[in-house]
């Protein structure tokens, strides 16, 4: 048996056995990668749409996504590459795209106004050896490297991902630890401590999807904005109005008017805040 140290789920699994994100992998004892370069979508797709509002507004970036991630959020609007069936071999269909081939792909973009390559769509840091190793290679050829992510992952990743990555996009999904708990299987203070140690480094902005009943207070928004403002103040928030997805069906979409008033919660804090889906 050995111990996946990627995230809070602490995988412990046999030889060949893969861990509950689906990307990992026991294999000669050792947990690796298993969804290295499996490629499932790409697209060039405007940086506004990851979001990202403040970091080189109106390019474009080449976006990949692979199957696989390590939080059960019931509204996944991606459910069919994180975790929306049964196991990889029943996974959405991929392609094997080596880092090199990829940072050609990226590059043959630039005329497009192509900045560089973006990692989202499923949970990259399941696959953070994939991150890692094309980003180092973007980074030669010039391109800008993005990251977009729920932030769920232990401090021992940490050296291999925040060096190589321009700008990150991460969920702060809730500013309770129930709701990370009971709800999306996730682990609020990792996800801080990972935010806490991203935002030196790299451009970072955040994302909270708002959930009828679940964090729409404006406590909850206050609370939040301000543990933001206390590492900066000019972190931008979006704040995105949630639709029912997948397994979550019985709460109606969030009303437009909530998300305006919430975001308006968050100016208190924040000096960069937007809305989302709206
Ligand atoms: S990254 Fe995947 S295998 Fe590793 S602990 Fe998390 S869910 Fe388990």
């Amino acid at each position: 048996m050995s111990v996946c140290e990627v995230c809070h789920n602490h995988c412990n699994l046999k030889e060949g056995m893969t861990g509950m994100c689906m990307g990992r992998i026991c294999r000669d004892g050792k947990i690796i990668c298993a969804n290295y370069g499996l490629i499932s979508s790409i697209a060039l797709d405007p940086i506004e749409k990851k979001p990202f509002a403040r970091f080189f507004p109106g390019s474009m970036v080449v976006s990949v996504g692979s199957y696989g991630c390590n939080l059960r959020c019931p509204f996944c609007q991606n459910h069919s590459i994180s975790y929306g069936f049964e196991s990889p071999l029943s996974g959405p269909p991929v392609k094997y795209i080596s880092p090199k081939e990829l940072v050609s792909i990226a590059s043959s973009y630039k005329e497009e106004g192509n900045i560089g390559i973006a990692f989202t769509y499923n949970e990259p840091l399941i696959g953070f050896e994939y991150v890692r190793d094309t980003s180092i290679l973007a980074h030669e050829a010039g391109l800008k490297t993005v990251l977009v992510s729920n932030g769920c992952v232990s401090e021992k990743i940490y050296d291999d991902i925040i060096p190589n990555i321009d700008a990150m996009n991460i969920d702060l999904k809730g500013f309770t630890d129930n709701y990370y708990t009971d709800v999306l299987h996730g682990d609020r203070q990792m996800v801080m401590e990972f935010i806490k140690a991203a935002a030196p480094h790299c451009h970072i902005e955040l994302t909270t999807l708002i959930v009828p009943g679940l964090n729409d207070s404006d406590e909850e928004i206050l609370e939040l904005s301000a543990w933001i403002a206390k590492i900066r103040d000019d972190i931008p928030l979006h704040i995105s109005r949630y639709f029912p997805r997948f397994h979550m069906t019985d709460i109606p979409a969030t009303d437009v008017g909530t998300i305006y008033h919430l975001a308006e919660v968050a100016r208190c804090n924040l000096k960069y805040v937007y809305t989302g889906n709206c």
